[in-house]
């Protein structure tokens, strides 16, 4: 077995900036006394405890107990071999390493070096390849395709664009002839073996990118399809290797991740081309996930670049088209968000275009403004969330309170949950306090949830006077009568108590005449949880709100405010309705709503007289 010689892994050592090598990775900063911190990449963290001492060429983690030197650095941060990670540091400080065999006399320079470093040469290799041949004749398509979106010969060059030519192998035949083994191309996902035993190339007649981790070592490619005969994917990618994997690769990262650490954010675009794009406009902190969603591991490659800490905030721009699948992103962006300090944003381009149509469209300022315009996630999920459902009546704000009080829960930054609640509220056309209880009870531990409900309605005067409808509704069924019927469960506000109300109804209603323990068990049987009938149980003992026995007036009173509350709930919907509504363009459905609401107004006027016990 080869192995380095002692003196030139000491030499490697020597000729190596540990801050440097560890740089490529996590954004350090100074620490004092010489030495640098910034956050472990071996353990999840908030506050740095991972130290580094340039001057002694050591790391340490405070958290997690990690430490060594630069080599011991690679080998456990990209999973090399001893081998590997010393070759790797070799090259970057332009040592030509030399191997004893099995400790015996020291043999020539051409050794098996680690098989992650031959992929990579593999890589390297192809990516020249394929950047050679994007100026052959068989490649004018994907020419075409770069300059019809803006791109000029310069650019190409700069991202190492190239084509992948038309045949079964041009590029293992290639590589072949350079050396690299059959099983080397497959274990790279280059190439796969055909049945006959030969080798076919991944990518064919495509335009490619190449991809590289943040060291910027070549681990892969992205490749366009260009010919309407490919009866392939749009993006095909490299597949999951030893070098490459998608849940962690970024493109454009290791272009990107200067300016990411300095501007201290980071813009998540698309596709390769909107990098191109965003880079060429200005914006050069914009980098793209390549053939998977923007995931868990994604925000661990940039917390640790831009330094996300409890102290230091960074900030990260998901850039989305308007469509449903963007929308989509957005929300499943917002729930990895909570792994994540810093704020982050979105920024949606007006017109619905990506960031390279944007700019082949409206330029280079269109792309930064597009960026400098961006909004906190949290306002966009809500609006997002709002939009699927009908405000106009009350089932359809009540499901969008549920749906986006555990959005407003989410808030890391619990001051601003109260003001998100606020307008949340506002945006419903709902009072604040159902919405206040919604957002509290979905920051609370999710257990015991549903046996909690009942007892909390019950601190508004709007959900006492539901409460007091139906205990007279229990407790004195035949007093309460046909008054009590005649109100359905949509008189009522919260979930629960409407449960409770179309249970009674469902028990026979107070009608049948049933009374006592018969009446109560008859409508716990008809409830349909055990909140409901935990409620019914407590609203059947929970004393009355009026001195000595209840009486028909204070049945009448007590459903009189049941009905200002529902009563007023409808004129706020009919009142916002009518404000939505141009009366010049539709007058007739303007005066029928106008009309509507001066009825429901008088009707409310009256209510109020008799909750007012004037009857
Ligand atoms: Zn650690």
């Amino acid at each position: 077995m080869a192995r380095v010689k002692d003196e030139d892994i000491a030499l490697v050592r020597d000729r190596t900036s540990i801050a440097d090598v560890i740089n490529e990775t996590v954004t350090l900063r100074s620490a004092g006394g010489g030495n640098l911190k910034g956050l472990c990449p071996f353990h999840d963290e908030k506050t740095p405890s991972f130290t580094v001492s340039p001057a002694r060429g050591v790391y340490f983690c405070h958290g997690c107990g990690a430490g060594g030197d630069a080599i011991k650095f690679l080998m456990d941060v990209d999973h090399l071999s001893f081998i590997e990670s010393v070759e790797r540091l070799a090259g970057k400080a332009g040592i030509q390493l030399r191997y004893d065999e099995s400790g015996k006399s020291p043999a020539g320079p051409r050794q098996q070096p680690g098989l992650k470093q031959r992929l990579i040469a593999a890589h390297v290799a192809a990516a020249d390849f394929y950047r050679g041949q994007l100026t052959t004749p068989g490649a004018r398509k994907a020419r075409e395709f770069l300059a019809q979106r803006g791109f000029s010969k310069d650019a190409a060059e700069r991202y190492g664009c190239g084509f992948a030519p038309e045949g079964w192998d041009p590029l293992a035949k290639h590589l072949r002839q350079k050396g690299f083994t059959a099983e080397e191309l497959t274990t790279a996902g280059l190439a796969k073996p055909a049945r006959s035993g030969s080798l076919i190339d991944r990518f064919r007649r495509r335009l490619v990118w190449p991809i590289s981790e943040l060291t910027g070592d070549v681990i892969g490619f992205g490749a366009r399809k260009l010919f309407d005969d490919d009866d392939g994917p749009k993006y095909l990618n490299t597949p999951e290797s030893p070098l490459y994997k998608k849940s962690h690769v970024l493109y454009g990262l290791s272009v990107a991740k200067r300016e990411i650490a300095k501007q201290g954010r980071a813009v998540i675009v698309e596709g390769y081309t909107d990098v191109m794009a965003c880079h060429e406009a200005g914006v050069p902190t914009a980098v793209a996930t390549c053939g998977t969603a923007f995931g868990a591991d994604h925000i661990g490659v940039l917390r640790r670049l831009l330094m996300d800490t409890d102290s230091f905030a960074g900030e990260i721009i998901f850039t989305f088209d308007g469509d449903a699948a963007g929308q989509k992103a957005a929300l499943r962006a917002f729930e990895e968000d909570q792994r994540f300090v810093g704020r982050t944003f979105i920024a949606v381009s007006p017109d619905n275009m990506d960031p390279c149509e944007l700019r082949l469209a409206k330029g280079d300022l269109a792309v930064r403004d597009l960026v400098a315009r961006r909004e906190p996630l949290v306002d966009f999920a809500l609006r997002q969330t709002l939009s699927r459902f009908d405000l106009d009546t009350v089932e359809g704000r009540v499901e969008a309170m549920r749906k986006a009080a555990p959005l407003v829960a989410k808030i890391k930054d619990r001051e601003k949950r109260p003001e998100y609640a606020r307008k949340l509220a506002g945006d419903l056309g709902m009072e604040l306090e159902p919405v206040q209880r919604a957002v509290a009870a979905a920051s609370a531990p999710e257990s015991q949830s549903t046996a909690r409900i009942p007892a909390q309605p019950a601190d508004s005067p709007q959900r006492m006077v539901e409460r007091e409808a139906l205990k007279l509704a229990l407790q004195v069924p035949v007093m309460a009568g046909p008054m009590f019927d005649a109100l359905g469960p949509e008189t009522y506000g919260h979930p629960v108590f409407q449960a409770v109300r179309a249970a009674i109804a469902e028990a026979g209603g107070t009608a049948t005449g049933v009374t006592g323990a018969v009446w109560i068990e008859a409508v716990r049987d008809a409830c349909p949880d055990l909140g409901a009938k935990a409620l019914v149980g407590e609203l059947a003992v929970d004393p009355l709100h009026v001195d000595g026995e209840p009486d028909l007036r204070y049945v009448q009173i007590t459903l009189a405010r049941l009905q200002v509350g529902s009563v007023t709930t409808r004129i706020r919907d009919l009142k916002s309705k009518v404000q939505r509504v141009n009366p010049v363009a539709h007058k007739d459905e303007y005066l029928a709503l106008a009309g509507e609401l001066f009825s429901l107004e008088q009707h409310a006027r009256a209510l109020r007289d008799q909750a007012a016990g004037g009857l």
